[in-house]
């Protein structure tokens, strides 16, 4: 991969905006550099644009470089990063699997980029060949996720790793569901693939959805393109003192996604029982996608009952599909019992 190549020209001669916070971030006796009020301490103070103290500890977790981390207002940010430091409006494109999560091709069609979506087979795996058939020389990034959403499993590693070693371009593995998966992350075979660049998020198995933090890993020179075009300060201080408290209760984290896991299993044998439910798929992730026959009208009746689920009947192989997440005891119970009353 020929970084200098990929980025696009006015991206690659950027001169990037530099905060008072980013040229001075020393100790000192008075900060009168970033015209702040001197009252209301703390939050008159800029947050740290680069959020060392977070990614120190995060890289502790993972076992990687702070300088090997990219942290977003949520993944989205990354992806929306990606598209507009690799992808010339309306000349390049990208590839990716398909179904698969919706914000790759609304970022992609707000940069006005094409995507080239190459279905899943019936069992939901990719084939790497029929990927690589779609690019050409103006594909700049892969998108792949996996344990991919909305079909819950896990992609094939051989098929990714293929993928990796292949593609001239950025290959982008969005693992937001990996804690739930039975298989590990693929951060260990970073250096290995300087193509690769990893998303995970914290409002999965972290739960911390509402602070809005989506970390991005890669080559330290993929990373640094990122924070040259991001907002200043795109992470505000307190999610950045939030998060850096909630890392933590790892063990706490661990417990929730081994519930939610135990939970899950025990949704897909209820289900199953349901003679209206034609296949529940197996899942690696904290939902299930379930054919039901008029997938529509339960997901209507659930509605009216106050149970919400996705319904997912409209995406590609998903046909009279919903996707369920798996919730408190207590509230996969309560969707058994409303689904059970049809009978
Ligand atoms: C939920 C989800 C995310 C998380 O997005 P955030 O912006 O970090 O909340 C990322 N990718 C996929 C595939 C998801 O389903």
């Amino acid at each position: 991969m020929n970084i200098e190549k990929l980025l696009r020209r006015n991206i690659k001669q950027l001169t990037a905006y530099s905060s008072a916070r980013h040229e001075f971030s020393g100790e000192a006796v008075v900060f009168l550099d970033a015209n702040e009020n001197p009252y209301n301490t703390p939050y008159n103070r800029y947050p740290d644009p680069l959020q060392i103290e977070l990614k120190h500890t995060i890289a502790q977790q993972k076992g990687c470089l702070p300088t090997q981390i990219f942290l977003g207002n949520g993944s989205d940010e990354a992806i929306d990063l990606l598209f507009r430091a690799f992808c010339n409006p309306g000349v390049d494109n990208v590839v990716s699997i398909s179904p698969t999560y919706g914000m790759y091709k609304v970022s992609a069609d707000i940069n006005d980029v094409e995507v080239r979506a190459v279905p899943l087979n019936e069992q939901f795996q990719l084939s790497a060949s029929a990927m690589l058939a779609k690019a050409d020389e103006h594909t700049k990034l892969l998108f792949l996720c996996s344990p991919n959403n909305p079909t819950g499993n896990l992609l094939s590693a051989s098929e990714i790793e293929q993928l990796l070693v292949s593609f001239p371009g950025i290959v982008v593995l969005d693992e937001a569901y990996i804690d739930f998966a039975a298989e590990a992350s693929f951060l260990s075979r970073m250096p290995q693939y300087p193509n690769l660049l990893i998303l995970q998020t914290f409002s999965k198995a972290w739960g911390m959805a509402g602070l809005r933090l989506g970390m991005a890993f890669a080559s330290e020179e993929i990373i640094t393109v990122l924070n040259k075009i991001k907002y200043p300060y795109n992470i505000n201080l307190l999610t950045q003192e939030k998060a850096q408290e909630l890392l933590q209760y790892e063990a706490q984290k661990l417990e929730w996604v081994k519930e939610i896991v135990q939970e899950r299993v025990l949704l897909v044998e209820e289900l199953k029982k349901l003679p209206f439910v034609v296949q529940v798929y197996p899942s690696d992730a904290n939902f299930l996608l379930v054919k039901m026959h008029d997938a529509t009208g339960i997901y209507d009746y659930l509605l009216e009952e106050g149970v919400v689920v996705r319904n997912r009947s409209n995406v590609l192989l998903c046909a009279d599909c919903l996707r369920i997440t798996v919730g408190l005891p207590s509230e996969n119970e309560l969707l058994i019992e409303k689904l059970n009353d049809l009978l």
